[in-house]
């Protein structure tokens, strides 16, 4: 009985290790993503007041409060209210 309890453990201890491992291998990953520069997170998406298609923030066009997905829907304007 008690072999029994020290199996469950070791299987419970093994799969404990396990896990770490593979946390620690995807943080560092992540990290060295980050340091790389490419991955800096998710981006925002915003919606174009024009059309209404969302496109990430950096490759929109700001004009004020409004967000447009491309020049020329900045040029046209906002058309939903
Ligand atoms: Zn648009």
């Amino acid at each position: 009985m008690r072999n029994i309890l020290i199996f469950i453990l070791v299987l419970i201890a093994i799969w404990w290790v396990r896990r770490a491992l593979q946390r620690m291998r995807e943080g560092g990953a992540a990290k060295r993503a980050h340091k790389a520069g490419r991955a800096s997170g998710p981006e925002r998406m915003l919606a174009c007041d024009h059309c209404g298609v969302h496109v990430p923030e950096s490759e929109g066009v700001r004009q004020g409060d409004a967000f447009f997905c491309s020049e020329e829907h900045r040029r046209l304007g906002a058309r939903r209210s």
